[in-house]
């Protein structure tokens, strides 16, 4: 048996001739930038998120630019986001010229540790980024508390939590900005790169929209120096046929957890995600703590067992972020938790079969 950590071959299975009948309709009117397909992929994708504006644009880390300009975050301002992301979340801070500022995350959730948050906020704070890891909000509610209390922006890296949901509201819409990515590997993956912008304010959402073009309004007069950055008419057909399937997609992904949760018990060497009484999961990863993870991690790869390594280093000791004047140990938590992650297959189309063989193989390796 060989079970990949992710399939897009048996997601696109069934739905491929319809795709590229919608990608036909573009073919045939050649309007490949924001041609109709576009609004009305972003109208599906408020109604799904249950929010008042979606601007989409070219990647998930152009939605985090976007966001930070349409909130005037600029040279020398700081940005609170967590150590333990992808690089965009931080990237993108630096990208506008901002400082980012690091702070370590939760043990259990791996997501932002609220209590950390306000010992690093200086005159020079003006916004936080709390990123949604692996599918799971972070706990937007000390978050917002925080923000209002030292009047902060928020924004909302959702680019792994699209339909997740904290208290009842849907991740992405409880911030000032919520940014999604359509990276091919995220729950709702496009043909190649795609992002977009959730916000509840028409005044953000009129500027994201003018952001996307260069910053202009009317056509050739620039209120801004924004980014060329549109989501792609073709990309915009692909998404629009693909989100329907989104929230059965997401369900599976949360059934394969339970049954992860109910038969891979008895391993005292790996430690299953933990979620918060108030968050639902969309599962991206479903990441364990392992130890002798690096070991783990190349008996299951000789064993045909898809896995990797979401993320080996934190970002507050990434040689680029050198200048920012960290060190090892600054941020324990996240150090130790990078050593021992590993995510293993959780994608909708796995087979409780494919399940029991990824479970007895992380039980051989510790039998031996
Ligand atoms: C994927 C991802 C991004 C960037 O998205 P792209 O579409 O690849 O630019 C940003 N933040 C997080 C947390 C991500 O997982």
């Amino acid at each position: 048996m060989n079970v990949p950590l992710l399939d897009l071959n048996a997601q696109y299975a069934s739905i491929l001739p319809k795709i590229k009948q919608e990608i036909e309709k573009v073919f045939d009117s050649h309007h490949y930038i924001l041609g109709p397909q576009v609004k009305e992929f972003e109208k599906m994708a408020a109604n799904y998120c249950e929010c008042k504006h979606t601007i989409g644009c070219a990647s998930g880390t152009d939605a985090l630019v976007l966001a930070l300009k349409a909130l005037d975050i600029k040279e020398d301002d700081e940005v609170i986001t967590t150590t333990f992301t992808f690089f965009a979340t931080a990237g993108a801070i630096s990208r506008v010229g901002a400082i980012p500022v690091f702070v370590d995350i939760l043990p259990d959730t791996f997501n932002l540790n609220p209590e950390k948050i306000e010992k690093a906020i200086t005159s020079k704070t003006k916004a936080i980024i709390a990123v949604h890891l692996f599918g799971q909000p972070a706990e937007m509610d000390k978050i917002m508390q925080i923000a209002q209390k030292h009047n902060l922006k928020v924004i909302e890296d959702n680019a792994q939590g699209i339909g997740a949901r904290f208290d009842g509201k849907v991740a992405g819409t409880i911030g000032d900005i919520g940014t999604l990515s359509f990276f091919p590997s995220k729950n709702l993956g496009a043909m190649g790169d795609a992002g977009m912008c959730l916000t509840n304010s028409d005044d953000l959402a009129t500027k994201l929209f003018q952001l996307r073009v260069h910053g202009e309004n009317p056509r050739y007069f620039h209120k801004w120096v924004g980014l060329n950055s549109r989501i792609d008419t073709i990309q915009a057909a692909v998404l629009k046929i693909k989100l329907p399937y989104l929230e059965k997609w997401s369900e599976k992904r949360r059934q394969n957890a339970k049954y992860y949760y109910e038969n891979m018990t008895n391993i005292p060497q790996i430690k299953l995600p933990f979620i918060h009484e108030k968050a639902i999961s969309i599962y991206n990863q479903f990441t364990l703590l392992a130890e002798k993870r690096d070991e783990l991690l190349k008996f299951l790869r000789k064993n045909n067992v898809g896995c990797a390594v979401y993320y080996p280093k934190p970002l507050h000791v990434q040689e680029c972020f050198a200048n920012l004047g960290y060190k090892s140990g600054d941020l324990p938590i996240a150090e130790e938790i990078a050593q021992k992650v590993i995510s293993i297959p959780i994608y909708s189309e796995l087979t409780e079969n494919m399940q029991d063989f990824v479970i007895k193989k992380i039980q051989e390796f510790y039998e031996n």
